[in-house]
């Protein structure tokens, strides 16, 4: 069966005003003919015929030199229904990577060139088609880890997040509007009622820009995973239950207590959240020196965990956990894991952490190990910051700007409140609306594009 490999060979397409396949100007030799023997029969040579648009067409692929490359099927693509808005031809070859790469060379000999990474997509945000924001979804979409990414990806690309910055935009011009009307009446103040309906306003504005902020750390989570650090004594078993969460054997097993000396990181998924998964190295209560490097690298790992996960053995004494690492506990993002519930429980230890949620596990038996699974899953959840029936997690270009806004807002109603000059206040809003500006697109600066688009696949 044909297999579909459309993003190398649309390469060279691109800069190729004609389109080398289907456009026959180059005559004799060009790249899709029918004439082998035995072939005749498939279709009449699209260089004679010229093809449909967006009708997928079987064809020979002859190189210049008039070699059988492989059995293709063309599609073409007219402008402006196509991804970039221009005219566009997809060769689809067999998914051989030899075939792919000698169709490549014809193209380039023919006088294609491949593109950069992420040209089409910077191509059809230059043409409209794409705003930034949903330019971003794309390449979101691409390295999605899970369906949570994928369907906050999927709703940016929809238009999500420029819708969102659509509405505050159009709040803030009605805003300006007010106030500039001032503008040329310098001996006239803002009528108490004008006054006090923009400070509102841009209160408003500020908490609506701060909640879209918030949505960042969720963010980072559907593009880099949730971090979770396993943490605990040595030997209450930690690396058997990173084992058990992944269901295979990672991290070393030992029975000897301190094997696990530096960090291990597992990616996991669950509940459809990519989780990091962060193995440290054994607590000690008393440490040579390399546990305290141990510890230290512990205590910074727990310090950015979105999850503690404090691993102890219930059947002995309470942990005395080194007291910075006690410290740097936040209840609410952890999770104590009593393990070894299989043993004779120890008092203390069933009374320890009271404000912390306990689950019970053995990792011997199995025990607990669904709970823990539904539990990490719903401390994920815990992230998502509701934005009405989006999805919003903004990247941190898009924070970037958000921040910049709110500071701008926040100076902005400072002046205002000062009866600074109208002009003031109107230049100041212009920036925030400038910074509101970029996230969906109106990005004047080249370099910053450039640099965005160049962090994308090829191909894309
Ligand atoms: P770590 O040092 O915290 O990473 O602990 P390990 O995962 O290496 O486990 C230390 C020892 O405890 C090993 O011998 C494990 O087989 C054992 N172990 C781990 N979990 C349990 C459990 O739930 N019950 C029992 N009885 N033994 C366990
Ligand atoms: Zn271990």
């Amino acid at each position: 069966a044909p297999v579909y490999s459309p993003a190398p060979t649309l390469g060279g397409g691109v800069e190729n005003s004609g389109n080398a396949a289907s456009s026959g100007s180059k005559g004799e030799g060009d790249v899709p003919t029918s004439a082998s023997p035995g072939k005749g029969d498939f279709l009449p040579s699209p260089a004679l015929l010229p093809l449909a648009p967006r009708v997928a067409t079987r064809a020979d692929y002859r190189a210049l030199s008039g070699e059988l490359i492989d059995d293709v099927l063309l599609t073409l693509f007219r402008a402006p229904a196509s991804y970039t808005g221009e005219d566009t031809l997809e060769i689809s070859c067999h998914g051989n990577p030899y075939i792919a790469q000698k169709i490549l060379e014809d193209l380039v000999a023919r006088g294609c060139r491949h593109a950069a990474p992420g040209e089409f997509t910077q191509r059809a945000f230059l043409a409209g088609r794409l705003d930034l924001s949903q330019a971003e979804a794309v390449m979101d979409l691409i390295h999605a880890r899970g369906e949570r990414a994928l369907a906050a990806a999927n709703q940016q690309l929809r238009g999500s997040l420029g819708r969102h910055m659509q509405g505050l935009i159009d709040r803030l011009l009605v805003i300006l509007a007010r106030i500039e009307a001032y503008i040329d009446f310098p001996e006239e103040d803002l009528p108490r009622e004008d006054q006090s309906w923009v400070g509102t306003e841009v209160d408003k504005l500020q908490v609506s820009v701060s909640k879209i902020l918030e949505t960042n750390h969720y963010g980072d989570i559907l593009r880099e995973g949730l971090r979770v650090v396993i943490l605990g004594e040595p030997n209450v078993g930690k690396s058997s239950l990173l084992n058990a969460l992944l269901g295979r054997d990672r991290a070393l097993v030992s029975e000897r207590p301190g094997t696990t000396r530096d960090y291990l990181e597992e990616m996991l998924l669950l509940g459809g959240f990519p989780f990091r998964l962060i193995d440290t190295a054994g607590l000690n209560e008393n440490p040579e020196e390399i546990e305290a490097k141990g510890i230290e690298k512990s205590l910074s790992l727990t310090e950015e965990a979105d999850l503690l996960l404090l691993v102890i053995d219930a059947s002995r004494p309470p942990p005395t956990l080194p007291k910075p690492v006690l410290a740097a506990i936040r209840p609410e993002r952890a999770l104590l894991v009593a393990n070894k519930s299989d043993l004779p429980p120890h008092p203390a230890t069933a009374a320890a952490w009271p404000e912390i949620q306990r689950v019970r596990t053995s990792m011997l038996t199995g025990e607990g190990v669904e709970a823990l699974r539904t539990a990490l899953a719903r401390h994920a959840e815990l992230f998502h910051v509701e934005q009405g029936a989006d999805v919003i997690a903004i990247n941190a270009r898009h924070a970037e700007a958000l921040a910049r806004a709110k500071t701008g807002l926040a100076r902005a109603l400072e002046q205002f409140r000062a009866q600074a000059p109208v002009e003031l206040v109107s230049s100041e809003l212009r920036g925030v609306l400038d910074a509101f500006g970029e996230i969906a697109g109106r990005v004047d600066n080249e370099r910053m594009l450039d640099q965005l688009f160049a962090s994308f696949c090829i191909g894309k």
